[in-house]
């Protein structure tokens, strides 16, 4: 679908390439059906452990040269090019996604793709969007790829772009919460929806094919213990909940509002 160019900040630009089928991709499978509740017990101090530190100054690796993608608001840092494009363009896909909904869409989005994610805040993940900065990290394409596969099937490009979408996602959502805690399940419901609904349909296919759970039924079934178990299917039940929707972008609203899904 959509053609996107990217800038470097002084005057080279470079034209991306009509966009594949792409997607986006956060946290690995975790095989932890096996785990019991003691590990989940876990898991969800860790998740409680990582959010307080989101609220600290990180210092990441920085990465090469920043760019900023042409049309949008969006710089992106990276040490390759062709991951900075794809940057773009997942950037894009998630904003306009995200403002057919009435988000608003906020006047600065900054991307870093950096070879290694900031240590403990990003543990497990291949991209993370620090809140207090209100900045996006994502693993450059090589380093993504060591993963082999992701929500079951095996990582391209497309999956790449769709881990931007997720990442960008969390930080229109942020620019659009009108309370001041939402809850996991309440951000990552919206970064999980956008991923899915920016994938190209054979590919988005493929990925829900992974995973034969059905979708959530309402709210009451959408924790924080559901994500931390396992967030790729609780992504999947996400998404086959929002198209059930009969007004989605009432509900999306919703959300944002502190009126659905709430701690
Ligand atoms: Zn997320």
């Amino acid at each position: 679908m959509a053609k996107g160019t990217f800038h470097r900040r002084s005057t080279i630009a470079l034209s991306a390439k009509k966009k594949g089928s792409e997607s986006r991709s956060f946290g690995f499978k975790k095989s932890i059906y096996a785990i019991a509740a003691a590990a989940l017990i876990v898991a969800v101090g860790v998740g409680l452990w990582q959010r307080e530190l989101f609220n600290k100054p990180v210092k990441a690796e920085m990465p090469g040269k920043e760019s900023r993608c042409s049309g949008q608001n969006v710089v992106v840092r990276s040490p390759v090019n062709a991951d900075a494009l794809i940057a773009c363009e997942g950037a894009r896909d998630a904003i306009e996604f995200l403002a057919s909904k009435d988000l608003d869409v906020p006047n600065d989005v900054a991307i870093e793709i950096v070879m290694k994610l900031p240590p403990v805040e990003c543990s497990f993940a291949a991209g993370c969007y620090l809140e207090s900065e209100r900045r996006v990290f994502i693993l450059v394409y090589s380093e993504f790829k060591k993963f082999k596969t992701w929500f079951g099937v095996p990582i391209d490009r497309t999956l790449y772009r769709s881990l931007v979408s997720h990442e960008v996602a969390h930080v229109v959502a942020g620019f659009n919460f009108k309370i001041l805690t939402p809850s996991i399940q309440a951000k990552e419901y919206i970064a999980y929806i956008t991923q899915f609904s920016i994938m190209e349909p054979v590919q988005r296919e493929r990925v829900l094919s992974q995973f034969p759970c059905e979708a959530f039924e309402g709210d009451w079934q959408m924790g924080a213990t559901i994500y931390m178990f396992d967030c790729m299917s609780f992504g999947v039940r996400a998404y086959r909940h929002f198209l059930k929707l009969a007004n989605g972008r009432d509900y999306l609203h919703a959300i944002l509002n502190g009126e659905a899904l709430v701690e």
